[in-house]
Protein backbone atom coordinates (compact mmCIF):
# COMPACT_ATOMS: atom_id res chain seq x y z
CA UNK A 1 0.00 0.00 0.00
CA UNK A 2 1.64 3.63 -1.16
CA UNK A 3 0.68 6.37 0.93
CA UNK A 4 0.42 9.08 -1.54
CA UNK A 5 -1.11 12.67 -2.18
CA UNK A 6 -0.60 16.23 -3.17
CA UNK A 7 -0.21 20.01 -1.67
CA UNK A 8 -3.14 21.51 -0.73
CA UNK A 9 -4.24 25.19 0.08
CA UNK A 10 -5.21 25.17 4.21
CA UNK A 11 -7.33 28.28 3.40
CA UNK A 12 -10.41 26.77 3.89
CA UNK A 13 -9.00 25.13 7.17
CA UNK A 14 -7.80 22.03 8.46
CA UNK A 15 -10.70 19.00 8.07
CA UNK A 16 -11.50 20.67 4.81
CA UNK A 17 -7.87 19.09 3.42
CA UNK A 18 -8.98 15.80 4.67
CA UNK A 19 -11.98 15.65 2.88
CA UNK A 20 -10.42 17.59 -0.18
CA UNK A 21 -7.73 14.73 -0.12
CA UNK A 22 -10.44 11.83 0.40
CA UNK A 23 -12.29 13.20 -2.93
CA UNK A 24 -8.87 13.39 -4.47
CA UNK A 25 -8.36 9.55 -3.36
CA UNK A 26 -5.00 9.61 -1.71
CA UNK A 27 -4.83 8.97 1.87
CA UNK A 28 -1.93 11.92 3.18
CA UNK A 29 -1.22 15.66 1.94
CA UNK A 30 1.05 18.53 2.68
CA UNK A 31 0.02 22.24 3.02
CA UNK A 32 1.84 25.39 4.17
CA UNK A 33 1.82 25.97 7.75
CA UNK A 34 1.55 29.74 6.90
CA UNK A 35 1.68 31.90 3.28
CA UNK A 36 4.93 30.47 1.76
CA UNK A 37 6.24 33.68 0.86
CA UNK A 38 5.03 36.16 3.29
CA UNK A 39 5.30 34.92 6.66
CA UNK A 40 1.80 35.19 8.55
CA UNK A 41 -0.39 32.11 9.74
CA UNK A 42 -3.54 31.57 10.75
CA UNK A 43 -4.55 30.37 14.28
CA UNK A 44 -5.34 27.12 14.37
CA UNK A 45 -9.05 26.24 15.75
CA UNK A 46 -8.73 23.28 17.99
CA UNK A 47 -11.80 21.73 16.97
CA UNK A 48 -10.75 21.49 13.29
CA UNK A 49 -7.32 20.33 14.21
CA UNK A 50 -9.22 17.40 16.33
CA UNK A 51 -11.87 16.77 13.36
CA UNK A 52 -9.04 16.66 10.75
CA UNK A 53 -7.06 14.16 13.13
CA UNK A 54 -10.26 12.43 13.36
CA UNK A 55 -10.96 12.07 9.82
CA UNK A 56 -7.00 10.91 9.26
CA UNK A 57 -7.53 8.08 11.65
CA UNK A 58 -11.20 6.90 10.74
CA UNK A 59 -9.75 7.01 6.74
CA UNK A 60 -6.34 5.00 7.51
CA UNK A 61 -4.23 7.92 6.14
CA UNK A 62 -0.80 8.31 6.33
CA UNK A 63 1.39 10.64 7.76
CA UNK A 64 0.63 14.13 7.14
CA UNK A 65 3.54 16.77 6.20
CA UNK A 66 3.58 20.49 6.89
CA UNK A 67 5.82 22.56 4.50
CA UNK A 68 8.18 25.62 6.93
CA UNK A 69 7.48 29.17 4.58
CA UNK A 70 9.68 29.66 1.55
CA UNK A 71 11.20 32.75 3.47
CA UNK A 72 12.06 31.06 6.99
CA UNK A 73 16.33 31.01 6.01
CA UNK A 74 17.87 29.82 9.01
CA UNK A 75 21.27 30.78 7.33
CA UNK A 76 20.56 33.98 6.13
CA UNK A 77 23.56 36.83 6.50
CA UNK A 78 21.14 39.33 7.45
CA UNK A 79 20.56 38.94 11.33
CA UNK A 80 16.92 39.88 11.24
CA UNK A 81 15.60 37.45 8.31
CA UNK A 82 17.66 34.56 10.08
CA UNK A 83 15.79 35.87 13.48
CA UNK A 84 12.44 35.72 11.71
CA UNK A 85 13.25 32.14 10.56
CA UNK A 86 14.17 30.81 14.13
CA UNK A 87 11.02 32.64 15.46
CA UNK A 88 8.69 30.67 12.60
CA UNK A 89 10.24 27.30 12.82
CA UNK A 90 9.78 27.72 16.81
CA UNK A 91 5.67 29.10 16.31
CA UNK A 92 5.41 26.83 13.34
CA UNK A 93 6.99 23.71 15.77
CA UNK A 94 4.89 24.04 18.68
CA UNK A 95 1.47 24.07 16.21
CA UNK A 96 2.75 20.54 15.15
CA UNK A 97 1.58 19.50 18.43
CA UNK A 98 -1.62 19.64 17.06
CA UNK A 99 -1.14 17.17 14.74
CA UNK A 100 0.32 14.06 16.18
CA UNK A 101 2.10 11.55 14.03
CA UNK A 102 2.60 14.04 11.08
CA UNK A 103 6.11 15.45 10.01
CA UNK A 104 7.13 18.94 9.05
CA UNK A 105 9.79 19.70 6.32
CA UNK A 106 11.70 22.97 5.43
CA UNK A 107 14.08 24.22 3.08
CA UNK A 108 17.63 23.90 5.18
CA UNK A 109 18.06 27.48 3.86
CA UNK A 110 20.88 29.29 1.82
CA UNK A 111 24.00 30.47 3.30
CA UNK A 112 23.95 34.09 0.83
CA UNK A 113 27.77 33.97 0.52
CA UNK A 114 28.94 33.28 3.78
CA UNK A 115 30.17 29.78 2.60
CA UNK A 116 28.14 26.42 3.16
CA UNK A 117 30.67 25.24 6.18
CA UNK A 118 29.36 28.30 7.98
CA UNK A 119 25.62 27.81 6.39
CA UNK A 120 25.28 24.56 8.13
CA UNK A 121 26.93 25.64 11.71
CA UNK A 122 23.81 28.27 11.39
CA UNK A 123 21.52 25.62 10.57
CA UNK A 124 22.27 23.56 13.49
CA UNK A 125 22.56 26.09 16.06
CA UNK A 126 19.16 27.04 14.91
CA UNK A 127 17.83 24.10 15.25
CA UNK A 128 19.22 23.28 18.78
CA UNK A 129 17.67 26.60 19.79
CA UNK A 130 14.28 25.73 18.68
CA UNK A 131 14.00 21.62 19.16
CA UNK A 132 12.77 20.78 22.57
CA UNK A 133 12.46 17.05 24.07
CA UNK A 134 8.78 17.06 24.07
CA UNK A 135 8.15 18.26 20.38
CA UNK A 136 5.74 15.38 18.85
CA UNK A 137 6.71 16.27 15.25
CA UNK A 138 9.48 14.89 13.13
CA UNK A 139 11.56 18.02 11.22
CA UNK A 140 12.71 17.00 7.59
CA UNK A 141 15.49 18.69 6.07
CA UNK A 142 14.64 19.02 2.44
CA UNK A 143 17.24 17.78 -0.06
CA UNK A 144 17.51 20.88 -2.73
CA UNK A 145 18.48 20.89 -6.10
CA UNK A 146 21.36 23.70 -4.85
CA UNK A 147 20.40 26.77 -6.97
CA UNK A 148 22.01 29.86 -5.71
CA UNK A 149 23.70 29.17 -2.24
CA UNK A 150 21.58 26.84 -1.53
CA UNK A 151 22.50 23.95 1.87
CA UNK A 152 21.50 20.72 1.55
CA UNK A 153 22.74 19.81 -2.10
CA UNK A 154 24.09 17.13 -1.18
CA UNK A 155 23.61 14.17 1.16
CA UNK A 156 26.42 15.32 3.08
CA UNK A 157 25.46 18.22 4.02
CA UNK A 158 22.52 17.30 5.33
CA UNK A 159 24.55 14.91 7.38
CA UNK A 160 26.89 17.58 8.36
CA UNK A 161 24.01 19.24 9.75
CA UNK A 162 22.17 16.49 11.81
CA UNK A 163 25.41 15.71 13.01
CA UNK A 164 25.95 19.06 14.97
CA UNK A 165 22.56 19.13 16.78
CA UNK A 166 21.91 17.82 20.00
CA UNK A 167 17.80 16.23 19.52
CA UNK A 168 19.20 14.24 16.49
CA UNK A 169 16.46 11.91 17.10
CA UNK A 170 13.93 14.40 15.72
CA UNK A 171 15.44 14.98 13.15
CA UNK A 172 15.04 13.64 9.32
CA UNK A 173 14.81 14.22 5.60
CA UNK A 174 12.33 15.41 3.05
CA UNK A 175 13.72 13.10 -0.31
CA UNK A 176 12.67 15.29 -3.21
CA UNK A 177 12.96 13.47 -6.47
CA UNK A 178 13.31 16.70 -8.56
CA UNK A 179 15.68 18.27 -6.86
CA UNK A 180 17.92 15.30 -5.66
CA UNK A 181 18.15 15.01 -9.52
CA UNK A 182 18.43 18.52 -10.61
CA UNK A 183 21.52 18.22 -7.64
CA UNK A 184 23.16 15.57 -9.54
CA UNK A 185 22.00 12.39 -8.26
CA UNK A 186 21.03 10.07 -11.20
CA UNK A 187 17.84 8.41 -10.35
CA UNK A 188 17.20 7.21 -13.07
CA UNK A 189 20.08 5.48 -14.32
CA UNK A 190 21.39 4.35 -11.18
CA UNK A 191 18.49 4.57 -8.17
CA UNK A 192 19.74 1.32 -6.30
CA UNK A 193 23.45 3.40 -5.84
CA UNK A 194 21.73 6.69 -4.91
CA UNK A 195 19.66 5.35 -2.30
CA UNK A 196 22.65 3.05 -1.12
CA UNK A 197 24.59 6.41 -0.89
CA UNK A 198 21.91 8.06 1.06
CA UNK A 199 21.59 4.76 3.32
CA UNK A 200 25.65 5.06 3.52
CA UNK A 201 25.91 8.95 4.77
CA UNK A 202 22.37 9.54 6.19
CA UNK A 203 20.82 6.58 6.63
CA UNK A 204 17.38 5.23 5.12
CA UNK A 205 15.95 5.16 8.71
CA UNK A 206 16.13 8.86 8.48
CA UNK A 207 14.11 9.24 5.38
CA UNK A 208 10.44 9.73 6.14
CA UNK A 209 8.74 11.59 3.33
CA UNK A 210 9.03 11.78 -0.61
CA UNK A 211 8.29 15.07 -2.49
CA UNK A 212 7.48 13.30 -5.95
CA UNK A 213 8.04 15.41 -8.67
CA UNK A 214 9.31 15.16 -12.13
CA UNK A 215 11.63 17.64 -13.25
CA UNK A 216 12.08 19.98 -16.32
CA UNK A 217 15.50 20.16 -16.21
CA UNK A 218 18.85 17.49 -16.93
CA UNK A 219 20.29 15.73 -14.23
CA UNK A 220 22.94 17.96 -12.02
CA UNK A 221 20.94 21.28 -13.76
CA UNK A 222 20.96 22.80 -10.31
CA UNK A 223 17.49 24.37 -11.60
CA UNK A 224 14.53 23.16 -9.33
CA UNK A 225 11.74 23.52 -11.67
CA UNK A 226 9.36 20.60 -11.20
CA UNK A 227 7.15 18.96 -14.33
CA UNK A 228 4.41 17.25 -14.15
CA UNK A 229 4.66 13.21 -13.28
CA UNK A 230 6.28 11.48 -16.34
CA UNK A 231 6.69 14.37 -18.80
CA UNK A 232 9.96 15.66 -17.32
CA UNK A 233 13.44 13.91 -17.48
CA UNK A 234 12.74 11.82 -15.03
CA UNK A 235 10.01 10.20 -17.18
CA UNK A 236 7.20 7.28 -16.18
CA UNK A 237 9.69 4.52 -16.10
CA UNK A 238 12.14 5.60 -13.71
CA UNK A 239 9.33 7.24 -11.47
CA UNK A 240 7.38 3.88 -11.50
CA UNK A 241 10.58 2.28 -10.05
CA UNK A 242 10.67 5.30 -7.21
CA UNK A 243 7.38 4.76 -6.16
CA UNK A 244 7.66 0.37 -6.10
CA UNK A 245 11.33 0.65 -4.67
CA UNK A 246 11.47 -1.45 -1.10
CA UNK A 247 13.46 1.40 0.92
CA UNK A 248 10.64 3.79 -0.05
CA UNK A 249 7.42 1.28 1.01
CA UNK A 250 5.23 2.95 3.45
CA UNK A 251 6.63 6.99 3.06
CA UNK A 252 4.09 9.71 2.24
CA UNK A 253 4.82 10.46 -0.95
CA UNK A 254 3.55 13.99 -1.96
CA UNK A 255 2.88 15.68 -5.49
CA UNK A 256 4.22 18.59 -5.80
CA UNK A 257 3.84 19.24 -9.72
CA UNK A 258 2.48 21.74 -11.54
CA UNK A 259 -1.42 20.84 -11.78
CA UNK A 260 -4.73 21.96 -10.81
CA UNK A 261 -7.18 19.30 -8.75
CA UNK A 262 -7.94 17.63 -11.52
CA UNK A 263 -4.50 17.08 -12.75
CA UNK A 264 -3.66 15.78 -8.98
CA UNK A 265 -6.43 12.97 -9.08
CA UNK A 266 -5.51 12.11 -12.10
CA UNK A 267 -1.26 11.65 -10.87
CA UNK A 268 -2.76 10.02 -7.90
CA UNK A 269 -4.95 7.60 -9.78
CA UNK A 270 -1.91 7.16 -11.50
CA UNK A 271 0.60 6.36 -8.88
CA UNK A 272 -1.97 4.10 -7.35
CA UNK A 273 -2.35 1.95 -10.75
CA UNK A 274 1.28 0.83 -10.63
CA UNK A 275 0.81 -0.98 -6.92
CA UNK A 276 -2.09 -2.86 -8.45
FE1 LIG B 1 10.09 22.14 -0.55
FE1 LIG C 1 9.86 19.66 -2.41
ZN1 LIG D 1 11.35 22.41 -5.60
Amino acid sequence: MITIGCHLSVTNGYEAMGKTMLGFGGNTFAYFTRNPRGGRSRDIVPEDAAALNALLREHHFGPTVAHGSYTLNLCASNETTRANGMDMLAKDIRRMQYFPDSYYNFHPGAHTGQGTERGVELIADALNSVLFPEMQTVVLLETMAGKGTEIGRSFEELRAIIDRVTLSEKLGVCFDTCHVWDAGYDIVGDLDGVLSRFDAIIGLDRLYAVHFNDSKNPCGSHKDRHEKLGQGFLGTDAMKRIALHPALQNKPFILETPNDDQGYIDEIRTVLSWME
